[in-house]
């Protein structure tokens, strides 16, 4: 394919529009997809810290809770008919507050003094449980790690020591079953995640104690990268690969009074899922401009193109004459087709001046400025086969050789300019002066015939014979004529007999014409 100029500009215009737009449109998409990530790092951030110091709150208020029927137990340690008081005071803590799925009050050596709700016949049993032991052992307010109860139930234990007189007497606590519905089932998954985020909370092991997935609850997720921070008590948001390999945001916050991490996260494809919205809107309402640029470039190029492409077709065709008039009509609007074409018209015309001197050279003579022979045989042969009648006149000037002895070579030179001259003047307009050699000469006369062209001979003749030429002295001429196609239909033959008559008009005594085939004339 021959690209044009204007589908070049076409092309170029079209791949810069499109790398225009689709650089802004990616540019756009990534702009918007930080500022994307960076809000939503920031929202589950603010989240998971909200989160954790709503846990924060309610452990402390069920602490709270604990102690403050602590104060009421405690009379009734030593009371042998109190075991229904007890059982009461623990049946109302689990379903006043409904924080605890079981209740129990226990002795300073784990034996259970009263637990609600009674169906879990523990009464009078030792307790071995993990939260036991640790209530037991540390004899101060606890939240244990969540562990496998004796039901089977993933749980923590809260509990609050029982001092009486300055003596550990045992414990007030309740289980809080970490799959069941419960109070901090409410606190951190009362917010349905309709974006696609969520939340969780990890022991201080990674151990996942609270998620959406029940079946994900015991999971160890201390792989991620979050869960790694927040165990370690850092609080902050960062972007990650999750457990599951999906890149996520999240934001975690350490929940120190239960050795706990709170992490809330979303999908960094959900969360940038509006950049990719916007870039399609903004591509969709950018398609009339883009059509309107492509409209334009189609309209420009073609007016662009057109001074060029006019000039490029008549430099090809600029040997065929008469363009050059066209070309000045091309339009030159812009600046390199105006000097384009002004170059191109200066260099036509210099061209045409060049090869009207090369004609010129090629077919004068330079002495004389007269015809040269072989432009005088191309005239003839052109004539004889139109069969244009002509006559020829053949003149040699007589003893010449003594002109040139005498005045010198210059000066003969200047007595052939002179007969030149007045060879010229003696003929027609169409009447054709030939150098044929030396110093001889021929006349061509078209439509002329032998009695027209000796009368032109004679004129000559005579005029040179009346005039003084440059060397100071008349120079005379001899001169034969002979006419197509009376005495030859042939251009060698005719000059032939034409220089035949002019020896014979030498032979007889110079100075006079004579006609082929014709008897010697006298002046
Ligand atoms: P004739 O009457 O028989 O013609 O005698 P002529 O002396 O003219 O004899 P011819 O025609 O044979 O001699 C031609 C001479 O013309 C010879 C040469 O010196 C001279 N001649 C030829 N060409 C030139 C030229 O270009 N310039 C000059 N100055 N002389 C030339
Ligand atoms: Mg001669
Ligand atoms: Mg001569």
């Amino acid at each position: 394919m021959r690209w044009s100029l204007k589908n070049l500009i076409q092309v170029v215009a079209l791949v810069a529009i499109i790398l225009t737009f689709l650089t802004s449109t990616t540019a756009g998409f990534r702009v918007n997809k930080q500022a994307l990530i960076k809000t939503t790092l920031e929202t589950n951030y603010a989240y998971a810290e909200k989160l954790s110091s709503t846990t924060d709150i309610f452990l402390r208020e069920t602490l709270r809770t604990l102690e403050v029927n602590a104060e009421e137990v405690l009379p009734l340690l030593d009371d042998e008919e109190a075991q229904q008081k007890l059982n009461q005071i623990v049946e109302r803590i689990r379903t006043q507050t409904s924080t605890f799925n079981s209740v129990a009050v226990s002795s300073e050596d784990g034996i259970v003094l009263g637990v609600s709700p009674p169906s879990l016949e523990i009464l009078g049993e030792k307790l071995t449980s993990i939260g036991a032991r640790q209530a037991i052992n540390e004899m101060k307010p606890v939240i244990s790690q969540p562990y496998t109860g004796i039901t089977g139930e993933l749980l923590i234990f809260i509990s609050v020591p029982l001092i009486k007189d300055g003596e550990y007497r045992g414990f007030l606590g309740g289980a809080i079953y970490l799959n069941k519905p419960n109070v901090l089932e409410k606190i951190l998954g009362d917010h349905f995640y309709e974006d696609g985020s969520y939340v969780y909370v990890v022991d201080s092991d990674g151990k996942l104690i609270y998620h959406q997935q029940e079946e994900r609850l015991k999971d160890n997720v201390a792989g991620n990268e979050a869960v790694q921070k927040v165990i370690k008590g850092e609080t902050g948001s960062m972007q990650l690969i999750n457990t599951k390999g999906v890149p996520m945001l999240a934001g975690y916050s350490y929940l120190s009074i239960a050795d706990w991490g709170i992490v809330s996260q979303r999908q960094v494809d959900t969360s940038v899922e509006p950049a990719k919205e916007m870039v399609l809107e903004m591509a969709w309402k950018s398609l009339p401009l883009l059509v309107l640029a492509f409209l334009l470039v189609y309209v420009l190029s073609k007016k662009i193109a057109l001074p060029l492409q006019k000039l490029a077709y008549y430099a090809e065709n600029s040997i065929k004459s008469n363009e050059q008039e066209k070309m000045v009509e091309v339009p030159d609007w812009y600046y390199e087709a105006r000097q384009l074409k002004g170059a191109m018209l200066h260099s036509l015309d210099y061209f045409k001046n060049e090869m009207n001197y090369f004609i010129h050279q090629s077919t004068t003579d330079p002495l004389t400025k007269l015809t040269n022979r072989r432009t005088m045989d191309d005239f003839m042969k052109q004539w004889v086969e139109n069969k244009t009648p002509f006559s020829i006149i053949i003149l040699d000037i007589d003893k010449f050789k003594r002109v040139n002895d005498r005045y010198g070579h210059a000066t003969g030179d200047e007595v052939l300019i002179y007969l030149s001259d007045l060879m010229q003047r003696a003929v027609r307009k169409q009447d054709i002066c030939c150098r044929y050699g030396g110093e001889e000469f021929v006349i061509l006369l078209p439509k002329a015939d032998k009695v027209t062209a000796y009368l032109t001979a004679e004129r000559l003749r005579e005029k040179m014979e009346d005039t003084i030429s440059p060397c100071g002295e008349v120079v005379t001429i001899s001169l034969g004529v002979a006419a197509f196609p009376e005495h030859a239909d042939h251009p060698a033959r005719l000059l032939e007999l034409a220089d035949q008559s002019l020896y014979e008009a030498k032979r007889t005594g110079r100075n006079k014409t004579i006609v082929a085939s014709d008897e010697p004339r006298h002046e």
